[in-house]
């Protein structure tokens, strides 16, 4: 079944969903009989054989250690480890390849900023701006900022549909802000937030954003020069690259006013005892080997991205995500968490009177798996006075049938439970 992708700059390009589904080897299998239903995409994006058979390409051909080999394997291993950054740059549209630092992931880019930025720029006294929807990987860390520097975390509210109360995000900053960061797309309630907007406001008051793409990166166009953000983050693991990988964005005069953020192999120029010098962007921030065939592959990661377009996959997901959000919220006694005017990527929803990890349990006898819990943003939960909710989120190669298939496996639920 191929979807013509009919709009005149890209007429000719096709989004052939047979093809896609070919392409990721663990969609094939059964679970408990049934064909595989994945729609636990927010937690982690399955692998397109291109990027599985890249880690195993880099392990039987050019395993070596990266930056510092004269030696043809590391040369090599190194060009390609390189590769990705530009790959990286020219995705998000970052002006240098100085801006782009290799982390772990979100959690690992988000933690850099806050001991790096934190440290030169946090008093006491001062005040950094979240949001009630972040990832705990978005508040945690600016907590432990807070309580080392005695600063203040302020959180901008939401609405009963999930949206961040704009106006009062206006009345937070004050002349203390020192930082907004705040999630692109939410990964319990998938709101997309007007960034734009929100980075148009802290600028204006002169606060840098930085923006965690987690959820974001993987499903529309991103470009950071367009959106002016301060830093950007994303997991390799969530765009269909391993883990282990991960991006910090950032603008490469800030980045350069910050220090290193964790010392040791590759962060240096040169080292003694009388005085250390370190290196340049983006080595500065990359201490130590890092997770060499990870990044390789999250090269061929958007490698694949970009043969099908993201464009292309942002119409798809679109169309596909609007079919599903349609018939999901017509199942009777279902109660959507989240129904923002602008959603992407996510639905979540209770079923009245099933505990949500009920609802997974049964899902998962028909092959199909969501995702159970408090999604790692507790404070929304607490938000809509839930203790979890069960989420459905999607990837490329989901389908309207897939959802078909979800949805006939809620009705079953009330069979059981109601
Ligand atoms: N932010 C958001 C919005 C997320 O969805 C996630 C992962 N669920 C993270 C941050 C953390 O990502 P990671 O665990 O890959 O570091």
């Amino acid at each position: 079944m191929a979807i013509e992708i009919d709009n005149n700059e890209k007429k000719n390009r096709t989004f052939d969903i047979d093809k896609i589904r070919n392409d990721f080897p663990i969609l094939k299998q059964l679970i408990n009989g049934k064909p595989l239903v994945y729609f636990d995409n927010a937690a982690t994006t399955q692998k397109p054989l291109s990027v599985i058979n890249k880690i195993e390409s880099y392990y039987k051909e050019i395993n070596s250690n990266i930056h510092r080999g004269v030696h043809t394997l590391s040369q090599r291993a190194t060009v390609e480890y390189e590769a990705t950054r530009e790959k990286v740059m020219r995705f998000i549209n970052a002006e240098n390849l100085s801006e782009i630092i290799f982390t772990k992931g979100t959690t690992d880019s988000i933690n850099l900023v806050a001991s790096s930025f934190g440290k030169k720029f946090v008093k006491e006294g001062d005040e950094i701006i979240v949001s009630q929807m972040e990832h705990h990987s978005n508040i945690v860390p600016w907590q432990m900022l807070c309580e080392e520097k005695n600063a203040h975390l302020k959180v901008i509210p939401i609405n009963d549909s999930g949206e961040l109360i704009i106006e009062e995000y206006e009345k937070l900053i004050t002349e203390k802000t020192k930082l907004v960061s705040i999630v692109y797309v939410s990964n319990s309630l998938g709101t997309i937030n007007p960034v734009k907007e929100i980075i148009k406001i802290a600028h204006s008051k002169n606060v840098p954003v930085l923006i965690d793409a987690a959820q974001a990166i993987q499903h529309f166009k991103i470009d950071v020069k367009e959106l002016d953000c301060d830093f950007l983050c994303f997991s390799g693991h969530k765009v269909y690259g391993p883990t282990g990988i991960g991006v910090l964005y950032g603008k490469q005069a800030l980045l350069e006013s910050m220090p290193p953020y964790q010392g040791g192999g590759d962060m240096i120029r040169s080292v003694s005892f009388s005085k250390t010098v370190y290196n340049s962007l983006p080595a500065k921030f990359e201490a130590g080997t890092p997770n060499i065939e990870a990044g390789i592959a999250l090269g061929t990661a958007f490698d694949y991205i970009n043969s099908i377009g993201i464009e292309n996959i942002f119409d798809y997901e679109t169309d596909l995500f609007n079919y599903a959000n349609e018939k999901i919220l017509a199942i009777d006694k279902l109660i959507p968490i989240g129904t923002a005017k602008n959603k992407s990527g996510t639905i979540s929803f209770i079923l009245d009177g099933v505990h949500p990890h009920d609802i997974g349990t049964i899902l998962d006898f028909d092959g199909v798996a969501i995702r159970t819990g408090h999604h790692c943003t507790q404070p929304v939960m607490e938000r809509f006075n839930l203790p979890a909710t069960a989420r459905i989120s999607f990837g490329l190669y989901n389908t309207k049938e897939e959802v078909d298939i979800a949805i006939k496996s809620i009705k079953k639920v009330f069979e059981v439970f109601i």
